[in-house]
């Protein structure tokens, strides 16, 4: 099927430390003393705590439900008890925290319920539904969730499974691929049918002989339109682009996805995920994690998702002068801030690092401008002109030289003879950009709250008014009538005032209704006594004028 195979841009060979940890099977890990289960386990979405503290579960139940396009399930690795839901830090550089389950378990594992799903008897969405709900995510450390990434199924010619894993010192797909290949092409054809993909390309780096046979052995059963292809190994192989570029052809430009050029490519653990949770109904609760470095037992170990690392390290027994841990591998990783972070479903590789193992990186020197960097990027980019703009905070200008589309790889840094650890910088400015977004997103939410509110005030006045002059007319209408005089304009906006004024008018009314007769023979006396209580009535009537509102 595949004649020829193409290069890419770029990438590095650092020695691949693979037989450290290569060569024993893949081993049980026991059920720890307690699992912390973070809720978030996809790329940029938490799931929902569905139990509270107290509660008893199973192995495979739902405690998180995913929200959002990009949400996906949470599920308890073993049976026992929710002592604890609270926020644990996360394997990222920065110490952070995220709200996650622990539960207490009971030792004995039992499982929910669960049965496979036959695909030919249900709809595509409810095969995806399906994924979604048994918490299948992308196993390479990207984390994106398998239902999303499946997408349309519109278009796409070329499945790639990679199997690359072209960092070094990490083995968990090797393994995978040695001792499961059946079960991994077998999602790999689920993955085929959902997707509706023509072919399928496995790409394995050719330092994994054994891998490669096995899975070729197991290809040869399931007939043509499968391929598995053995790749020049060259650091980043693995990356989605490169190993896209390398088997297909295909160059996908900055800014650009597989699928706009009929290509998407999933991790052979995700392939062997798929095919547990469609074939067994089982959710994703565990993985495979390479332990190595500076270690006693260098080896892969199936573990349970929310086994804390330093309880995992006891599996391969860190040497004593081990002096920090790695989460991933040596070249994208992580340094651990601390060791009671979970493993998670993108978890691959810890490895202990030691000074004799992992020297510490001379001083950084000043950038020459050689440029080997810029030869070293698999994604074309300028990593010495990123480097300037992320040093100098110049955000924007490091935005315009696609910052974003740097993969972390650390290709450059590998070649840099300055020895100026790049991958640091870019992920501080992209930290930084993404900080500033926040804000820029909370500040423009408080506008918008503030600029409501305003609007709502002036709303409501603008309805009072309106009730008010109704009420006026409604009033004018009804004086009009009883036949009584109008009330002054100005008072007929208010129906209070056009009252008092109408029941003023009525009094004046009336008085003149009761002027008095016959009174030219008066005497003076009694026309003084007259003239007196007209004045004081004169006064009571302005006194009330005076106190109406
Ligand atoms: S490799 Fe290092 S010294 Fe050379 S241009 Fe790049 S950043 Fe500068
Ligand atoms: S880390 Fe980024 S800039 Fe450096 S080589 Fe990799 S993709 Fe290029």
């Amino acid at each position: 099927m595949i004649t020829r195979l193409f290069g890419f841009k770029g990438g590095v060979k650092p020695e691949s430390h693979k037989n450290e940890s290569s060569g024993p099977p893949i081993q049980k890990g026991p059920i720890p003393k307690r699992l912390v289960i973070p809720l978030r386990q996809s790329i940029r979405s938490t799931a929902r705590c569905l139990v509270q503290p107290g509660q008893k579960v199973l192995k495979g139940e739902h405690i998180g439900e995913g929200e959002g396009g990009l949400g996906t399930s949470v599920h308890a690795s073993t049976s026992g008890t929710v002592v604890e839901i609270a926020p644990y830090p996360m394997a990222h550089a920065s110490g952070m925290e995220t709200l996650s389950v622990v539960i207490e378990p009971d030792g004995e594992d039992r499982w929910i319920d669960h049965t496979p799903l036959d695909l030919r008897a249900v709809s595509r969405e409810e095969a995806l539904a399906w994924l979604r709900g048994c918490g299948i995510v992308g196993m390479g450390g990207a984390g994106f969730p398998t239902h999303v990434k499946i997408g349309g199924g519109q278009g796409i010619e070329t499945l790639v499974i990679n199997g690359a894993e072209c960092e070094p010192w990490i083995t968990c797909d090797d393994r995978l691929m040695r001792e499961r290949a059946a079960e991994v092409l077998s999602g790999a054809m689920i993955l085929r049918e959902l997707i509706g993909a023509k072919q399928v390309l496995v790409g394995i780096e050719d330092n994994k002989p054994e891998a490669i046979a096995a899975m070729q052995a197991a290809a040869s059963k399931l007939g043509d339109g499968i391929a598995v292809v053995p790749v020049p190994t060259l650091y980043p192989a693995g990356g989605e682009k490169q190993l896209i570029r390398v088997l297909t052809s295909v160059e996908i430009p900055q800014g650009k996805l597989g699928t706009d050029f009929g290509v998407q490519c999933f991790n052979v653990g995700t392939a062997h995920a798929v095919h547990r949770a469609i074939c067994f109904g089982e959710p994703l609760v565990s993985r495979v994690v390479t332990l190595t470095g500076n270690v006693a037992r260098p080896g892969n170990y199936e573990v349970l998702l929310g086994t804390q690392v330093a309880e995992l390290l006891q599996l391969a027994g860190p040497k004593a002068d081990t002096d920090r841990y790695i989460m991933g591998g040596p070249m994208m990783g992580t340094e651990l801030q601390s060791l009671s972070v979970p493993v998670t479903k993108g978890t691959n590789c810890v490895i202990s690092a030691s000074p004799a193992l992992f020297p510490p990186p001379p001083p950084e020197l000043p950038c020459i401008r050689c440029g080997a960097c810029a030869r070293a990027c698999p994604a074309e980019l300028q990593p010495f002109e990123l480097y300037w703009f992320s040093r100098a905070k110049n955000f924007g200008k490091a935005q315009e030289y696609h910052l974003f589309d740097c993969i972390e790889c650390g290709c450059c840094a590998f070649v840099c003879p300055s020895r100026i650890p790049l991958v640091d910088y870019y992920r501080f400015a992209k930290g930084e950009i993404w900080a500033r977004e926040r804000e820029r997103q909370a500040s423009d939410q408080a506008r918008e709250r503030f600029e409501f509110r305003n609007y709502r005030q002036e709303r409501e006045k603008e309805e009072k008014a309106a009730k008010l002059a109704a009420k006026a007319a409604e009033t004018r209408a009804k004086l009009a009538d009883t036949g009584e005089p109008a009330p002054a304009p100005a008072e007929a906006e208010d129906p209070k005032k056009a009252l008092i004024a109408a029941a003023l008018a009525r009094a004046k009314q009336q008085q003149a209704a009761v002027a008095p007769r016959n009174t030219e023979d008066l005497s003076a006396d009694v026309q003084a006594e007259i003239a007196d209580i007209d004045a004081r009535r004169e006064k009571l009537n302005q006194q009330d004028a005076d106190k109406a509102p």
